[in-house]
């Protein structure tokens, strides 16, 4: 996987870090080579891709095709996906790696990287049939984007109240019928992981995930226009008489409501790295503003202790959302039960970055709150992370209900 991924590095055309960060040692946040080196490649992305674009793209409301193209070029698309089908075999960590370092510089960018990989590459690369797996994956890996479409207007925290209908011909293949709400890449995406209920009289085990291609009719109805994460496309979803074949039965029919929360378990710890990436974004930014640039009352205003201790309050929130994150990301690679360790680093790592992100807009006073320094952006883009793959209540649910699992037998 290492050897994927220098080859990334190489075939990328982005030039070379002026310097690397310093290294951890004996930490439980020093990373193996390969998460290294996947972060020093898309901190270069960053810096020569990115961060020139950040404030067009919002403004913009998306992200260019062309960025989607170099992510693809650079092997960030397909980082768990084996080698044998394009990807770098690379570990779940190294994943979730990318979208923090991905979400420092533009949270957008990392949600798009996120949910292709967590959501879409793992739904594939885990449930699919060999069929699937030849077809899709490669795709998935070099040039497709991909889309994770539950949500529905009336389907959101109870995801599985879904009405999209899959009604079974004789022949075995499916039709689709219904809409999706809030997709995430649901604007650019060619392949769509698509969650109906083929037997709604038997409730949720009637629900099913399929494999589908925009080409057989999968709509863009409406682009939302959002508060924060605007460059990331959320789109209403329209799908009228779809046709997918037998075939593209994502696992196996009526265990689609498994495979969303298997996947959503999952995509969480994806979730909380975008949230400490961005909280560092914003704490990167504006304490070397404090240090480095304003000066009041004769030096500069990070050296006022009023200021120190909330900048060492804020650094130390954000070591722990980090400390969460890469525990739960590291139960996961080893195979363990990781489903509590998930819910809480996401429920506190969204907390952490709404936090994080209004501090540095105060400690950069004036300055933080114009658009100049994209430090309100931050803000903006930190509050998703108490809505999407499970609002806080439902993280703290999750949590409760294991707790209660636990110590009431
Ligand atoms: C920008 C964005 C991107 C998204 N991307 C995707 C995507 O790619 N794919 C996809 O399928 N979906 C996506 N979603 C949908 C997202 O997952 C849902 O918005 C989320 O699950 C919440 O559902 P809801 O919006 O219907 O809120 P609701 O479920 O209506 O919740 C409203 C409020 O009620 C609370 N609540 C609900 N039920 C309970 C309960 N049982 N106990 C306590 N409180 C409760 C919630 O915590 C919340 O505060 C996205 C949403 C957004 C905004």
């Amino acid at each position: 996987m290492l050897r994927i991924a220098r080859r990334s590095l190489l075939r990328s055309s982005i030039s070379p870090s002026p310097s690397l960060i310093p290294r951890r040692h004996n930490s439980i946040l020093s990373f193996s080579e390969d998460v290294e080196l996947f972060r020093d490649v898309v901190r270069r992305f960053n810096t020569d891709l990115v961060q020139p674009n950040v404030s067009a793209m919002d403004a913009a409301e998306q992200i260019p095709a062309s960025l989607v193209s170099a992510l693809f070029d650079t092997g960030l698309m397909a980082v768990e996906t084996p080698e044998e089908y394009g990807g770098a075999g690379a570990s779940f960590t190294a994943a979730v790696a990318i979208v923090e370092e991905l979400a420092k510089c533009d949270p957008s960018v990392a949600v798009l990287n996120d949910v292709h990989n967590t959501l879409v590459n793992t739904c594939v690369r885990k449930w699919g049939s060999d069929y699937i797996k030849q077809t899709y994956l490669p795709q998935l890996a070099t040039s497709k984007l991909g889309a994770f479409a539950l949500s529905e207007p009336s389907a959101g925290s109870d995801a599985f109240a879904l009405k999209t209908r899959a009604r079974k011909l004789p022949d075995g293949d499916f039709v689709l019928n219904g809409g999706k709400m809030w997709i995430t890449n649901g604007g650019e995406a060619e392949i769509f992981v698509v969650f109906a209920n083929a037997e709604p009289e038997i409730g949720y085990r009637g629900i099913t995930a399929f494999v589908v291609e925009k080409d057989w009719g999968v709509k863009v109805v409406k682009k939302e226009h959002k508060l924060g994460i605007r460059a990331s496309s959320t789109a209403v979803l329209a799908l009228d008489d779809v046709h997918v074949p037998a075939k593209n039965v994502l696992g196996h029919y009526g265990k689609g409501y498994k495979i969303a929360i298997e996947c959503l378990n999952e995509g969480r710890i994806g979730i909380a790295a975008q949230m400490a990436g961005i909280a560092q974004g914003a704490f990167d930014r504006a304490v070397s503003y404090v240090y480095r640039d304003r000066k009041q009352f004769g030096k500069f205003v990070g050296e006022f202790q009023g200021m120190q201790f909330q900048i060492a309050q804020v650094a130390t929130e954000i070591e722990a959302a980090r400390l969460m994150l890469y525990n739960a990301a590291a139960i996961k690679d080893a195979g363990g039960e990781f489903v509590t360790e998930a819910a809480m680093a996401k429920l506190y790592a969204s907390q952490v970055a709404e936090r994080a992100a209004s501090k540095a807009i105060e400690w950069m006073g004036g300055v933080g709150f114009t658009r100049e320094e994209s430090v309100e952006k931050f803000y903006r883009d930190a509050k998703i992370g108490a809505i999407y793959e499970g609002t806080s209540n439902i993280q703290l649910q999750t949590i409760a209900k294991l707790i209660q699992k636990k110590y009431a037998n």
